[in-house]
């Protein structure tokens, strides 16, 4: 089983949680090593939890899929067009 990127991106948030089950777990930390894009993803959603969490841990606002996702699609975008 290959994961894609988008498929990824909707484990960050539980793989951030450390709510994954260890087989997702796995194939999502196989995929971050030798994936820039999804790398990259991850750190910054990293830094969105940190700024949103605030003392609650991960506890996510209404609508942070949404905007979470519009922003890792804007990332790939980003990527995609400088890595020409
Ligand atoms: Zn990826």
């Amino acid at each position: 089983m290959v994961l894609e990127c988008k498929h990824v991106w909707d484990y960050i948030s539980g793989y951030l949680d450390n709510t994954l089950p260890a087989d997702t777990l796995r194939l999502v930390q196989e995929h971050l090593d030798h994936c820039e894009i999804c790398s990259a993803v991850l750190d910054s959603t990293r830094n969105i939890l940190i700024l949103t969490a605030d003392d609650r841990v991960f506890e996510l606002p209404l609508g942070f899929s949404d905007r979470l996702h519009a922003r890792l699609d804007e990332e790939l975008n980003n990527r995609m067009q400088t890595s020409e």
